[in-house]
């Protein structure tokens, strides 16, 4: 069976240098093409430790990634970049599977017309641990019997969007299986901001701190009790299998699946 030909885009940011080594210890998979702002003209495989693969990284433009002849882009940027990335896969043929968060419901919107303009298919996933997808749809689940829900999510400091992607979506899938909206009370503030951000009646509590990886807490309020659904991954390695599950589906699904649960088979 032919490998599947793949490029990364942030290849020499922490994420993407942890795809990057997934992608060469899969059988499967063919690492063909590394793309970022740093470390260009080095060798990925020395980057990572490994031997010489001569795959220089490289600056994504449509000329080299045409190039490296590559089926999948996996995206794990910026926020500031990621839609031109996007725009560049698309229209060089490329399948985009995108990490990177920070990507607003507008984009979404703009990234779908995109997508079938080029009769093409992406993926796109705020979070791509298999125990946060679970996290997202159990809290779905909860907010039927608990209509009151705050979500407090954790990153390291070097994380520089807030809220996080997984929370705003879990905000979004919350909001959506909701069957009794929350009653709201005026409050007294003492410092702007003390409860958090707020989409769609959930406040969103958002902490960066050195130590930590991706956590994230969704605390439901019932009487005389509380019910809190947690995930935390400790490594970056937790968003690998994920990753690699939307590279192979990628080539067969229609236009753009947003959400790692709706490649899943999640019948609860
Ligand atoms: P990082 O270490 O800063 O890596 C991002 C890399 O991409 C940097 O080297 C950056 O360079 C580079 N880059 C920026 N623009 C580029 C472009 N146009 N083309 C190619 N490379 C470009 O960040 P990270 O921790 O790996 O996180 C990357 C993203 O993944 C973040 O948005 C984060 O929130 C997200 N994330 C998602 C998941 C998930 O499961 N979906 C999990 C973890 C993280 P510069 O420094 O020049 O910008």
């Amino acid at each position: 069976m032919e490998k599947l030909r793949v490029a990364v885009s942030g290849a020499f940011g922490r994420m993407g240098r942890e795809v990057c080594r997934t992608v060469l210890d899969d059988d499967n998979l063919d690492l063909v093409g590394a793309f970022d702002s740093h470390g260009k003209e080095n060798d990925i495989g020395l980057e990572l430790g490994r031997r010489n693969l001569g795959i220089k990284i490289k600056e994504l433009t449509p000329k080299s990634l045409e190039e490296c002849r590559a089926k999948v882009l996996v995206d794990f940027t910026t926020p500031m970049s990621v839609l031109h990335n996007i725009d560049i896969s698309l229209k060089s043929g490329v399948r985009p599977v995108v990490g990177t968060t920070g990507i607003t419901h507008v984009d979404l919107t703009r990234i779908s017309e995109w997508v079938d303009r080029s009769g093409l298919s992406a993926v796109i996933a705020p979070n791509f641990a298999l125990g946060a997808v679970l996290m997202m749809t159990f809290s779905s689940i909860a907010v039927r019997y608990f209509p009151q829900a705050e979500i407090i999510e954790m990153h390291h400091d070097q994380k520089i969007d807030a809220p996080s992607g997984t929370a705003l979506k879990t905000a979004d899938m919350i909001a959506s299986n909701r069957q009794e909206e929350p009653l709201e009370k005026d409050e007294l503030l003492k410092l702007p901001g003390a409860r958090g951000a707020v989409q769609d009646k959930i406040h969103i509590h958002s902490i960066r701190l050195n130590g930590l990886i991706a956590h994230q807490e969704v605390i439901f309020g019932g009487l005389g009790q509380t019910l809190t659904i947690r995930h935390d991954s400790y490594d970056r390695s937790s968003f690998m299998p994920g990753v690699i599950l939307a590279v192979k589906k990628v080539p067969v699904i229609k236009g753009l699946v947003y959400g790692l649960e709706n490649l899943l088979d999640l019948q609860i």
